[in-house]
């Protein structure tokens, strides 16, 4: 018989992988509120950073816009998963815009730790990306107190005004491993660093990248799906390179595969970030499929079951039947 040309080849696919509990509650957010208000129905930011997500919602008639002064008084505004300042919320309060808050529930509780480290006097160090908007948010629950580090690098220059009196907090989608490190150097500068009552990189960040780290050291290629503005995303690339993947690489879409990058692969590895829809994740499961790799086995490091109830603002109106 002929050799199976498939035969030396295998495509590995990360579970758990995709939309997280948060990322779900927020798009159905804006499913619901189009259905129980209609169209349009405004968002500030992207609701979960995916460019495919948007976009679907944007067909079906939601607005996406930067800040609330682009909303028309009296419209409806949702705000996204990575959650908004106080200062926003009271902005539209200030303008009386029907609010919906869809800020994943896990974003809320490090905005809770935030304010009590405030309100008992600690200077807060934020482990995160500046401009990101969840550490915007996050910032804006106590600038006084918050100040920004960014990588492990970053802990040397940093000054406080008393040693003994700082607890760190930290994005919620960053490299757990990264941020470990920052957190051992920020404690042998401050030994009596304080930390967070529980972890503030939430279960679905750490599910997936310990995912991929089981594939990725017998990987050639990694192909992580996600939008190029998605901090969990990108950190899966660096997981997957730091847990010896050859190569990886990020994309939207099958469409963005280099077929250059499949040249001499006998194992690909695949996973998606927490925002993305798993068609696109079969899209490309296809794509590698019609390019001489076989149907893809599934490693699956543990099963995921957290759900969240929708905004109670939105459970009303439903009720109602608004
Ligand atoms: Fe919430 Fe984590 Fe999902 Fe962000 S990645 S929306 S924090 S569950």
């Amino acid at each position: 018989p002929a050799p199976d040309p498939t035969a030396a080849k295998r495509v590995l696919v990360a579970a758990p992988r995709g939309y997280c509990a948060g990322v779900d509650r927020a798009v159905v957010t804006v499913e619901r509120a189009l259905e129980t208000y209609g169209a349009p129905i405004y968002v500030r930011k992207q609701i979960v950073h995916n460019r495919h997500v948007v976009e679907t919602l944007e067909q079906r008639g939601a607005i996406f816009v930067d800040e609330l002064d682009q909303v028309p008084a009296g419209a409806t505004v949702v705000f996204s998963a990575h959650g908004v300042a106080p200062s926003v919320h009271a902005e539209a309060k200030e303008r009386t815009l029907k609010t919906i808050d869809a800020t994943c529930p896990l974003v809320t509780k490090v905005h809770h730790e935030a304010r009590r480290f405030a309100r008992e006097g600690l200077e807060i160090v934020l482990i995160g990306h500046g401009g990101h908007e969840e550490v915007e948010g996050t910032t804006g629950e106590a600038p006084e107190h918050i100040t920004l580090v960014q990588n492990p690098g970053e802990v040397d220059g940093l000054e406080v005004k008393d040693p003994s009196r700082v607890a760190w907090l930290s994005q919620t989608t960053l490299s757990v491993d990264e941020t470990m490190e920052t957190v051992g150097k920020l404690r042998q500068k401050f030994p009596q660093l304080i930390d967070p009552p529980s972890d503030d990189i939430c279960y679905a960040t750490q599910n997936r990248q310990l995912a991929i780290k089981q594939i990725a050291g017998h990987s050639d290629l990694v192909i992580v799906v996600g939008s190029a503005n998605s901090s969990n995303s990108v950190r899966l690339v660096e997981v997957a390179l730091e847990a010896g993947a050859k190569a990886a690489y990020r994309v939207d879409n099958a469409g963005e595969i280099d077929d250059a990058w499949l040249d001499g692969v006998s194992t690909v590895g695949v996973t998606s970030g927490a925002s993305v829809p798993d068609d696109l994740v079969q899209g490309v499961l296809d794509h590698l499929r019609s390019h001489g790799f076989p149907q893809a086995t599934e490693e699956r490091l543990t099963e995921e079951s957290l759900t969240f109830a929708l905004p109670p603002e939105l459970r009303r109106d439903l009720r109602k039947g608004a």
